[in-house]
């Protein structure tokens, strides 16, 4: 049975062909690399699959080499073809939200042309499914979108150039609006919350977020004109009731053609995305190959 097995910060989160889910806790290994990797290897393998989609917050080759992972550092150089040498094991393996955007189309969105997944959480990730097929750039790392620029000279972002959409859409992004307009330093749910429950200063910081998530959606449709963009990851999940109005928006902001063929959806992977899209890349790889 074939499964997905997504490797982020604090979690691997596995999903399997007959629905199974599985959550491994790995954050408190991540300071020795040796054992790291055995016990990533052991969860690749556990239940003895025959075939595995792997998912990787980070840059990464199609050919299974983990270039640089900034949230999970002793990931970088890593090649899975040594890590998972001797196994057996068929897999396939790519960016995170890359091959989470395929499994939007894989699961949800078949009659799709051109989609375009945005998912906001720690960070703000990108990935685009063309005709079925995922697009990962020559070398693996397209669709970074989190890092275009929205707003030239503008704040910090963690990648340390200046005025990215992600500085503005993100969990910290959030938060850093919310001390802007003179809140305290509280996490990006709170604030969530608080404007749910109709605080003012909580309330602005979520229309700033949203401005900012509109402009970039803008940009979004201008450049791939696709006809389905997903939103997903914890922090849209969070405030998904308050992005009822998106659609509408970014059509108004958007040039008409473009505008008017454009839908945007909600993912229904939750936290499962990047799992669900490793299990629909090892399924569309087998499929590719019976032809
Ligand atoms: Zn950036």
């Amino acid at each position: 049975m074939l499964k997905g097995v997504d490797i982020g910060g604090s979690f691997v989160k596995v999903l399997w062909e007959d629905g199974r889910k599985e959550k491994y806790f790995i954050r408190d290994l991540k300071k020795d690399k040796s054992s790291f990797l055995k016990r990533i290897r052991e969860i690749i393998l556990e239940g003895s699959p025959t075939g595995v989609g792997i998912a990787v917050a980070g840059f990464t080759s199609k050919e299974g080499k983990v270039y640089r992972s900034p949230n999970i550092p002793v990931l970088d150089g890593v090649d899975f073809n040594e890590l998972l040498r001797g196994s057996g094991v068929d897999f396939v393996i790519g960016n995170d939200v890359s091959v989470g955007a395929y499994g939007e189309w894989f699961f949800d969105h078949r009659d799709s042309k051109i989609l375009v997944l945005v998912a906001v959480g720690t960070g703000l990730g990108g990935g685009l499914v063309v005709e079925g097929k995922p697009f990962f750039g020559v070398c693996g790392s397209a669709m970074e979108i989190g890092h275009h620029t929205i707003l030239k000279g503008g704040r910090e972002c963690h990648c340390g150039s200046k005025g990215c959409w992600e500085a503005y859409c993100s969990s910290y992004g959030l938060e850093k609006t919310y001390v802007e307009l003179g809140g305290e330093g509280i996490r990006d749910f709170e604030i969530v919350k608080r404007a749910k429950e109709g605080e003012e200063r909580a309330r602005r910081a979520v229309e700033t977020f949203k401005e900012h998530l509109y402009v970039g959606l803008m940009n979004m449709v201008h450049i791939f004109n696709p006809d389905t963009i997903v939103l997903g990851g914890g922090v849209i999940e969070g405030m998904r009731d308050l992005l009822e109005d998106a659609q509408d928006k970014v059509r108004e902001l958007s040039e008409n053609l473009p505008g008017s063929y454009v839908e945007i959806a909600f993912s229904t992977a939750g936290e499962f995305l990047g799992a669900r899209g490793a299990l629909a890349f090892i399924r569309g790889s087998r499929s590719d190959i019976r032809g």
